[in-house]
């Protein structure tokens, strides 16, 4: 079968289509599918420029984080899905057998990992995963639209559903909108009866946002103060900041925040080390929350939403698995808004 690989550790001048021996069940709890598309995250950016804390597991390292397909075989103790079903991806994988997994909580668990980061990604012809990691497509979805649902919608409905519990009415401030998470947090913000402000330095993903049901869209090139600019506009600080940006941004998500406000966050794309004041964060009760993908009933919520129509991820661009360099480099560039997508069996 056909992959995308990384052949060494950093750049994307090791991205190579290479071909590779299909994958065999292993397990009667398996399913082995014939993937149609893959989508990149930003972490995909981070395994193949070789951030340090990412180490490749292998090389070569089948990149690609997101998948949507066809199931091909499935083990004799999986019965949710047939072979012929159409199913959406979790990248996420726990050992299915520690305090933390039988809680549900496979997020805690200390062997989870992400398909395309810990273990051999989706970019690939054929992918054989635990069948809890699949469940089926139901409706109309494109198939670029299926793979570029799950990581990105799974990380923004943990982060205000289960950590930040964002209520109708409540007030929301997304920075960077145009990347998957800040999207999705956007449509599930707006799907929760929340009001929500974004921020972009570009005007062309600002009007996108708003086409997505933004209330306040702020440039935070030219807006000098977006905290207040959020407080004009809201009459105070807002309930909830979503945060993926870290360094750049953490001084004002928290002076944007009103007191008794949440700050949720599950990345830091401009530096992870920031500064805190304890007796700011005391005296104004705030909730500093991270968040990490979510769990399998997570999963099964976001799936059950997507059948029903609801937080379509954009796509921005559709890429052949051959030319999954250029993916790369567009996301390297960062002025995508919404997913990018390989095409991997037309
Ligand atoms: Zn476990």
């Amino acid at each position: 079968m056909r992959a995308l690989c990384l052949t060494a550790p950093g750049g994307f001048e090791h991205l190579e289509l290479l071909e590779r021996a299909a994958p065999v069940l292993t397990a009667p709890d398996e399913v082995r599918i014939r993937v149609h598309a893959a989508a990149l995250n930003r972490l995909d950016f981070w395994v193949a420029t070789g951030a340090p804390d990412v180490p490749l597991p292998s090389t070569p390292h089948v990149v690609g984080t997101d998948a949507a397909g066809v199931v091909l075989e499935v083990g004799s103790a999986i019965h949710h899905v047939r072979p012929g079903d159409r199913v959406v991806v979790n990248p996420g994988v726990s050992c299915g057998a520690c305090p933390s997994c039988a809680r549900g909580e496979g997020v805690y668990c200390r062997s989870f990992g992400v398909l395309g980061e810990h273990r051999g990604g989706t970019a690939a012809e054929e992918l054989v995963l635990p069948g809890r990691n699949v469940l089926p497509l139901q409706g109309e979805w494109s198939w670029a639209e299926a793979a570029a649902f799950p990581l990105a919608t799974l990380t923004a409905w943990r982060m205000l559903t289960t950590r930040a519990r964002v209520q109708p009415g409540e007030t929301v401030l997304i920075w960077g909108i145009g990347g998957g998470v800040a999207v999705a947090a956007l449509q599930i913000a707006k799907e929760l009866g929340a009001r929500v402000a974004v921020t972009s330095s570009s005007d062309s993903k600002l009007m996108q946002a708003e086409g997505l049901g933004a209330d306040l869209i702020l440039n935070h090139d030219s807006v000098e103060d977006v905290p207040r600019a959020v407080k004009v506009h809201f009459g105070a600080g807002v309930d909830v900041v979503v945060d993926t940006v870290g360094e750049a941004t953490w001084p004002r998500s928290l002076r944007a925040l009103r007191p008794g406000g949440r700050l949720v966050t599950c990345g830091a794309t401009t530096g992870p080390i920031v500064e805190l004041d304890i007796r700011r964060l005391f005296w104004f009760q705030w909730s500093l929350l991270g968040s990490t993908m979510g769990t399998e009933a997570e999963f099964a919520e976001i799936v059950a939403h997507g059948n029903a129509g609801r937080f379509r991820p954009p796509i921005d661009a559709i890429f052949p698995l051959a030319e999954g360099r250029a993916a790369y480099q567009r996301l390297a560039a960062g002025e995508q808004f919404g997913k990018l997508v390989l095409e991997v069996t037309p």
